[in-house]
């Protein structure tokens, strides 16, 4: 079994196979490629998926229940704890026009998603009361708490699932970029400058490489980068007990990171100040305390984005064996990849849950 691509996709099909008894092996391509894997924010988002999808919905979910028992092996397995907690996740609206327009937006999820979709509007007394000692900005109108949500370190979650692969038996080459696949009497070759390896069964993973390589197996998906950026801060002894959407986690050593920015720009990873600027002043807006603390980093990363934003679950019709995965919430889904979709490969049933995300459904619909 061979899976190209060595991101945080890959490396969770590939700890699920090795798991099931299977030979793994994969190919990852130079340190210096793009990998969303190793500059993303570590949130399992659950609160704001599906709102046009339910089925999506439904997925982040499944993936949600799996990701303590995930955890838990993980760290057993390894000695690596990928530091999750289901903690829930904060939202705070500034001014009372974004508070009634998030209440508003909050209410039609509930109404769409239905009785699973919990997500509790709260006024300002209520979030500073969550918040405890970190003060509430002048501003904060008021905002949300949904229990859905949860996180983990991301960077000890990838190095976990890499030491997991390697002690049930799998290997993982890097500066192995695939070039080319070839087929031939049920047998994947795929090669690069380096050689070739061959094997019946082949995993596509590749993130942004993904479409290039899909091709080759008969599967035309288009995956599109779309920029984050975001910052670390010093530690600090104070304790955010709460993620903030779209603005703060605190990581378990006390540093905070403070992101994320949404950018069409094409494959260009470089940071920006204006928008590290405007994300500085989100956060600090909302809560003051962070005027005080330093900035020690900050980068970009590239989000490989689907046609319209969802995953991809698809074996090749015209080359069965090969298959093609993709998604932009490889953290959120890691669980329910290395639980859900190993069996699939190996030449089980494609769980009810997967069967939404084939490819059939971009040729002729046009989702958000
Ligand atoms: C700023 C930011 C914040 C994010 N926050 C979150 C979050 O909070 N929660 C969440 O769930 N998700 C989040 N994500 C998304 C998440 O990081 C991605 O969904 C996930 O990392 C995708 O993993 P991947 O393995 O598909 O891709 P990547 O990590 O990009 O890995 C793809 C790998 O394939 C390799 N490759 C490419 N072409 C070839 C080839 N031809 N041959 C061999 N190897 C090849 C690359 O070198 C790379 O190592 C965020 C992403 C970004 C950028």
């Amino acid at each position: 079994m061979l899976i190209v691509g060595g991101g945080v996709v890959g490396a969770s099909i590939a700890y699920g196979l090795a798991a099931e008894g299977a030979r793994v092996g994969i190919l990852d391509a130079e340190d210096s490629d793009f990998s969303a894997s190793l500059g993303n924010f570590g949130m399992i988002s659950i609160s704001n998926k599906g709102f046009n999808n339910l089925a999506y919905f439904r997925l982040s979910c499944a993936s949600s229940r799996l990701w303590p028992e995930f955890a838990d092996t993980l760290r057993e397995q390894t000695g690596i704890d990928p530091a999750f907690d289901l903690k829930g996740k904060i939202y705070l609206s500034v001014g009372d026009a974004e508070f009634a327009a998030h209440a508003e937006k909050v209410a039609e999820y509930a109404r769409r998603v239905g009785a699973d979709y919990r997500h509790d509007i709260l006024n300002r007394a209520d979030l500073q009361h969550m918040l405890g000692k970190v003060r509430l900005g002048e501003r904060v109108a008021g905002g949300s708490f949904s229990p859905l949500d949860g996180l983990a370190e991301p960077l000890r979650l990838y190095s976990g699932l890499l030491n997991a692969i390697q002690r049930h038996g799998g290997w993982i080459l890097r500066d192995h970029r695939v070039g080319r696949i070839q087929h031939q009497r049920g047998i994947f070759t795929v090669e690069g400058q380096w050689g070739s390896f061959s094997a019946p069964r082949l995993v596509i993973a590749a993130g942004l490489g993904t479409p290039d390589l899909a091709s080759q197996v008969g599967i035309s998906v288009k995956v599109r980068p779309q920029r984050g950026q975001m910052m670390v801060t010093e530690r600090v002894e104070q304790s955010f007990p709460y993620p903030v959407s779209g603005l703060l986690r605190q990581n378990p050593e006390g540093t905070i990171m403070i992101g994320v920015s949404t950018e069409e720009v094409g494959y260009d990873d470089r940071t920006t100040v204006s928008v590290l600027k405007s994300l500085a002043m989100k956060a600090e807006e909302r809560l003051p305390a962070l005027r005080s603390v330093q900035i020690n980093r900050c980068w970009a990363a590239l989000r490989p984005r689907t046609e319209d934003g969802y995953p991809v679950y698809q074996e090749s019709r015209e080359y069965p064996g090969a298959f093609v995965i993709t998604c932009h919430s490889g953290i959120t889904l890691a669980a329910l990849h290395e639980r859900l979709l190993p069996k699939w490969i190996l030449g089980g049933r494609k769980d009810a849950l997967l069967e939404p995300f084939g490819l059939g459904r971009l040729q002729n619909a046009s989702a958000t």
